[in-house]
């Protein structure tokens, strides 16, 4: 499942095919939005965005494109289109600068572009980590408010509602720089943890996005590449890391499944009650 930084890449990737260019070719695909194509043969995209792990497409014709990539979809841009699709081909958009293929995508909607926010995905995100406008306070008094406060980090962290674009390695490693464990809540945390968790939210998603999936301290990351180290194994703190040694204080990283999903954890490093 894509995480904030891998959305956001393949937004920038899209927009530099097909953001406000003539679309010399246009298939819709997939069945609820087919009959749609032709009201935009002629038109521009005027904007991609991603929000949360969907993405948005504003036409110049006031018509929009909702698409969620769930566990299978994903956007793919090329100079030219494949002979043939290797999966499911849902939308293509083709302009001078290349192709923008979605591909196995099944939630895709057509709407007004000026009701985005009130798509049923899109009203219940909170603000985007990877949104330059979010700041550090806000994360703390998101941290500390009422409808929060209370709950499990680990479940905040992955809660689309409390900071969209968050997933599964980001939690891992936001948890490690807050130096806390997962089932802790915020009203728990001290304030010198409650600042490095929400320092660690606004900071590792921009970093990720900027690195192409790095959360581990980029100079120690550049170290162990030299080292021969593998990206999978130097690119986290912790997350993916169970058995191997703290990259901090060399304690044997552990993992602990919440709502099946995997939580991984140093703890030394990592106060658990
Ligand atoms: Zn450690």
């Amino acid at each position: 499942m894509p995480e904030g930084p891998e959305v956001w890449r393949e937004a920038e990737a899209l927009a530099r095919i097909v953001e406000n260019e003539k679309l010399l070719r246009v298939e819709f695909a997939w069945p609820s939005v087919a009959p749609y194509a032709v009201r935009i043969q002629a038109a521009r995209i005027t904007k991609v965005r991603p929000r949360g792990k969907a993405m948005t497409l504003a036409f110049s014709t006031g018509d929009g494109l909702v698409t969620h990539n769930q566990l299978y979809g994903e956007w793919v841009t090329r100079r030219s289109a494949p002979p043939q699709h290797r999966k499911a081909l849902r939308l293509l958009f083709e302009t001078q600068r290349g192709v923008a293929m979605l591909y196995s995508a099944t939630d895709i909607d057509w709407m007004p572009a000026n009701a985005f926010d009130q798509h049923s995905y899109i009203a219940n995100l909170g603000p985007d980590a990877l949104d330059d406008s979010l700041t550090v306070e806000d994360v703390l008094a998101r941290l500390l408010h009422p409808r929060f406060r209370n709950r499990s980090l680990a479940a905040l962290l992955l809660d689309q509602s409390f900071i969209a674009g968050l997933g599964n390695y980001l939690r891992s490693d936001i948890l490690f720089l807050g130096a806390v464990q997962g089932h802790l809540k915020p009203a728990n945390c001290s304030d010198v943890e409650l600042d490095a968790l929400a320092n660690a939210i606004i900071a590792l998603p921009r970093q990720s996005f900027r690195t192409r999936g790095i959360t581990n301290d980029t100079a120690l990351a550049r170290d162990l590449k030299q080292s021969g180290w593998r990206f999978g194994e130097y690119r986290h703190w912790v997350f993916d890391r169970e058995g191997a040694a703290c990259h901090v204080c060399a304690t044997t990283i552990s993992r602990s499944a919440v709502a099946g999903r995997n939580v991984f954890y140093c703890s030394s490093c990592q106060r658990n009650k």
